[in-house]
C-alpha cells in the first residue's frame, strides 16, 4: 500500500499519484520524491519551468500527455507527474536542475526500450529525449554523431549511404542511448565490439547540471564509467562513434530445425560459434514459427568478403535437415529490422538474461528439455569475437569473457497474466540459470544479487565515481549503482 503522507489517503498499490484526475486542473501538481514521499509542485514554478524550456512540457490532462506517457513495453503503465521533452541540451540541463533541486524522482528516456520500463516512473519527472533524433555523419573521419533519442535504424540509414556502420542493437526501433551506455550488442560485435566500444566522445549533463564533453581526453573517469555502467551517471545527450566500412548487402538468413535436433542444433552451433571468422554472427533461438511449431532457430549475418562466403557458410548449409533456410544476400539495413516490435507495444513483454562462458553439457541437457511456445522462447545472442579483445577493466563494462547472452523471453497479452506469467518464467529461468554468470544490465530487471557482484572489479571504481558524480543518486532509475 501505498500511504500519502500528511493526508488521510491511502492508495492501493498501483494507483498512481499524478494519474489524470488527482489533480484538480490549476491546483499545485501531486509528485513524488526521490525518497519516495509525496511532494506537491507549485503551478507557478511549473510555468516557470515550461516558460525556459524549447521543447514541451507534459503534465497530466494535457494534450498529448496520454501518447507521452507510455513506452515500449506494454506491461509498463506509468503516470509520471512532468514530462519534459527536450529539444536542446539546456532542456535537459533545466529538467535535471529542476529534479535535483527539487529532489523529484527522476527517468530517462532514449528510445523507451527498456524491459523492466526504467524510462518512465509514477509521480516523478521524465527526461525525454525522443525528440532529439538528428544523425551526422563524417564520411571522411569515419565518425558519426547521433543525438541521444535516436534508434538505431536512424543511425544505420545515415551511416550506410557512405556504406560504413557501427555496431548497433538488432533491432531498429531500440535507442542508441541505453543500448550504447549499456554495452551494446549487434550482429557487428564479433567483428567491431560493443557499441560502447565504438564511442569516441559523449555529450553528458551531469546531476549537478554541467555539460560535459566526456571522451579519453576530457573527463577521462566518466569516460570509462558510462561505458557499461549504464544511465547512472548523466543524461547523454549526443554520442560520437566511430565508423567501419559495411557493405549494404551481406549474407543473411535464418535456418529453422525440428525441435527433434534440438540438441545436435546446439552442439553444432556452440562448436561453430567459436571457431568461425569474426564476419559472421550467429544466434540461436528455441522458438516456435508463425503456426507454432517449436524449433532451433539459426539466425545467420555473413558481412565478410563475399567471395569468401561459399566457404565460411559451407558447414551451416550443408548441416542436419533444416524445415527452412532463408540465407541470400540482402540489406543490412533491412536485416536490421528482423525482429522490430512496434516501437509502442500493447503486449506485455518480462525477460530473464543471464552471460554464458560454455555450452556445458549441464546447459545443453536443460535446454534439450525447454519446450518454447508462442509465449515463451529462449534466445541466445552471440557476445564473442573483438568483445572479448578489450580488456575487462578498460571499461566498465565486464563481461568480456562471455560466448552468449542467453535470454528467456516472454510475452503475453493481458494484465490478468501479468503475475502467472513471471512466476511461470521464473521457474522455466530457474533451470539454466546455474549456467550463466552475471547479467546484461540493459535487459534484467533487479537481480538479487545486485548490481555489485555483476560489475566484478570494476564495481568499486564505478561507485566511487557515482559517489563524485551523482551522490544524492538523482539517476537512480536504471541497474543502479549505489553512491560508495
Ligand atoms: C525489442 C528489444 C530488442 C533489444 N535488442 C538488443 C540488442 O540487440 N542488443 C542490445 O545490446 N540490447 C538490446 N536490447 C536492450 C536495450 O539495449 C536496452 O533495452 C536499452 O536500455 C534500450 O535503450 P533505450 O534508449 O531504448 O531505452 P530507455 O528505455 O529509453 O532507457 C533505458 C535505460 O537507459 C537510460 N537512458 C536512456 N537514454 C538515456 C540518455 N540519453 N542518457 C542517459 N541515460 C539514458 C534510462 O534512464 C534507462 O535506465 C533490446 C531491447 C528490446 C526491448
Amino acid at each position: 500500500m501505498t500511504v500519502a503522507a500528511g493526508a488521510a489517503t491511502v492508495l492501493p498499490a498501483g494507483r498512481l499519484l499524478s494519474a489524470p484526475g488527482d489533480s484538480p486542473p490549476g491546483a499545485d501538481l501531486r509528485a513524488v520524491k526521490l525518497s519516495g514521499a509525496e511532494t506537491t509542485i507549485e503551478r507557478a514554478t511549473v510555468r516557470d519551468l515550461r516558460a525556459s524550456l524549447s521543447g514541451t512540457l507534459l503534465a497530466p490532462g494535457d494534450d498529448g500527455y496520454e501518447s507521452a506517457r507510455h513506452v515500449w513495453n506494454g506491461m509498463i503503465d506509468k503516470h509520471p507527474a512532468l514530462i519534459v521533452r527536450c529539444t536542446t541540451t539546456a532542456d535537459v540541463v533545466h529538467a535535471v536542475t529542476f529534479a535535483r533541486e527539487r529532489e523529484l524522482l527522476l527517468a530517462v528516456r532514449g528510445g523507451g526500450h527498456s524491459f523492466p520500463g526504467y524510462s518512465t516512473c509514477d509521480g516523478g519527472l521524465v527526461i525525454d529525449l525522443s525528440p532529439l533524433r538528428t544523425v551526422d555523419v563524417r564520411a571522411d573521419s569515419r565518425t558519426v554523431r547521433a543525438a541521444g533519442g535516436a534508434w538505431g535504424a536512424h543511425v544505420d540509414a545515415a551511416t550506410q549511404k557512405y556504406a560504413l556502420a557501427t555496431p548497433l542493437g538488432q533491432i531498429s526501433n531500440t535507442g542508441v542511448a541505453g543500448l550504447t551506455l549499456g554495452g551494446g550488442f549487434g550482429w557487428l560485435s564479433r567483428r567491431f565490439a560493443l557499441a560502447c566500444d565504438n564511442l569516441i566522445s559523449v555529450e553528458l549533463v551531469t546531476a549537478d547540471g554541467k555539460v560535459r564533453h566526456v571522451s579519453e581526453h576530457d573527463e577521462p573517469d566518466l569516460f570509462w564509467a558510462i561505458r557499461g555502467g549504464g544511465g547512472n551517471f548523466g543524461v547523454a545527450t549526443s554520442f560520437e562513434y566511430r565508423l567501419h566500412p559495411l557493405d549494404p548487402t551481406v549474407i543473411a538468413g535464418r535456418v529453422v530445425f525440428p525441435t527433434a535436433q534440438i540438441k545436435d542444433v546446439i552442439e553444432f552451433y556452440a562448436t561453430l560459434i567459436t571457431h568461425a571468422p569474426r564476419e559472421l554472427s550467429v544466434d540461436l533461438g528455441l522458438a516456435t514459427e508463425d503456426d507454432e511449431t517449436p524449433g532451433a532457430h539459426l539466425n545467420v549475418v555473413y558481412y565478410g568478403d563475399p567471395k569468401s562466403a561459399g566457404k565460411v557458410l559451407e558447414p551451416l548449409q550443408h548441416f542436419g535437415k533444416p524445415l527452412l533456410n532463408t540465407i541470400k544476400p540482402q540489406s543490412y539495413v533491412v536485416v536490421q529490422t528482423w525482429f522490430d516490435p512496434p516501437p509502442v507495444d500493447p503486449t506485455h513483454h518480462y525477460l530473464k538474461g543471464g552471460f554464458v562462458s560454455e555450452y556445458s553439457s549441464g546447459l545443453i541437457d536443460a535446454l534439450t528439455e525447454f519446450q518454447p511456445d508462442k509465449q515463451t522462447e529462449i534466445y541466445f545472442q552471440t557476445a564473442n569475437g573483438a568483445v572479448a579483445d578489450v580488456p575487462q577493466t578498460a571499461t566498465a563494462f565486464s563481461h568480456r569473457n562471455a560466448i552468449a547472452n542467453m535470454m528467456l523471453l516472454c510475452e503475453w497479452k493481458e494484465r490478468s497474466q501479468d503475475e502467472p506469467g513471471r512466476a511461470a518464467a521464473r521457474a522455466t529461468w530457474s533451470k539454466v540459470v546455474p549456467f550463466t554468470d552475471g547479467y546484461y544490465v540493459n535487459l534484467s530487471d533487479a537481480d538479487p544479487k545486485g548490481t555489485d557482484s555483476n560489475y566484478g572489479p570494476n564495481f568499486r571504481r564505478l561507485a566511487e565515481l557515482k559517489k563524485r558524480y551523482d551522490p544524492q543518486n538523482l539517476f537512480r532509475l536504471n541497474a543502479n549503482i549505489k553512491p560508495a
